[in-house]
């Protein structure tokens, strides 16, 4: 679902990412791990379309060749296609945690029946159910992160970039989080690359990458898994 060739980046004088070549196969969970500075997240904004790759490489996701569309059409596909998951989850101040779950779907038209089922559904799989009406003001940092995962999740996108998506969580719910990607795989085939820090769980993913100085350094392809 995604082919990433020849993905180099640099900032000013900095070189970032040097020749990263990936393939991602529709339902596969990537962990991304490495050293502080390895450029994971520069490499998640790439393949997330956040962010361009420097001149010579290509980006096809979902079979559209990203490093042809202009602006407009990226963003589109984009909407359609990719959920991001980030630390820094901004839910909207004035707007309850179920509502800023349902806000992406309203937006690309579903009904408000549907998005409510869907967001509520969420919620209820992240333990948030008892909070779902309440503001962010009122949740702790844990909480607004789980109704962050939710709101990428509304979509039921077909690409999941996450870059510490159980950052602020406690054991319980990280281990929630992570079982969650996996029967969400499982019942919707979606894809999942996730940066993480965690050991546990960047050992469970299907495939685990090691960046090192923007380089692969290695692949390690782990046995199949239900979390
Ligand atoms: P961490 O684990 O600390 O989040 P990382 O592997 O995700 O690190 P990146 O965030 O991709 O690393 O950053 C790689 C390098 O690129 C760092 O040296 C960072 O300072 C630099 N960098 C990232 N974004 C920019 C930018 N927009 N402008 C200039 N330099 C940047």
């Amino acid at each position: 679902i995604i082919q990433a060739t020849n993905i180099h980046k640099s900032f000013g004088s900095l070189e970032v990412l040097k020749g990263i070549d990936l393939t991602v196969e529709a339902g596969e969970i990537i962990s991304i791990v490495g050293a502080s500075g390895a450029g994971k997240t520069t490499l998640l904004q790439i393949l997330g379309t956040l962010e361009q790759a420097d001149k010579g490489a290509t980006l096809t996701i979902a079979g559209e060749e990203v490093t042809r569309l202009g602006t407009r059409a990226t963003a589109e596909l984009r909407n359609r296609k990719i959920g991001f998951i980030f630390q820094a989850h901004q839910l909207l101040p004035e707007f309850t945690a179920l509502e800023n779950v349902m806000l992406p779907a309203l937006i690309l038209g579903t009904s408000r029946a549907k998005a409510r089922e869907r967001a509520s559904a969420l919620l209820a799989r992240l333990g948030l159910s008892e909070r779902a009406e309440h503001k962010p003001s009122e949740l702790s940092g844990g909480e607004s992160q789980r109704v962050a995962v939710a709101r990428a999740l509304v979509n039921e996108p077909a690409v999941i970039f996450a870059d510490e998506p159980s950052g602020s969580l406690d054991t319980a719910n990280k281990e929630s989080l992570h079982q969650l990607f996996f029967d969400l795989r499982q019942e919707l085939g979606q894809t999942f690359v996730i940066v993480t820090h965690d050991p546990v769980f960047a050992s469970r993913a299907d495939r685990m990458i090691v960046l090192k100085d923007g380089q692969i350094e290695r692949t390690e392809v782990h046995p199949p898994t239900q979390g």
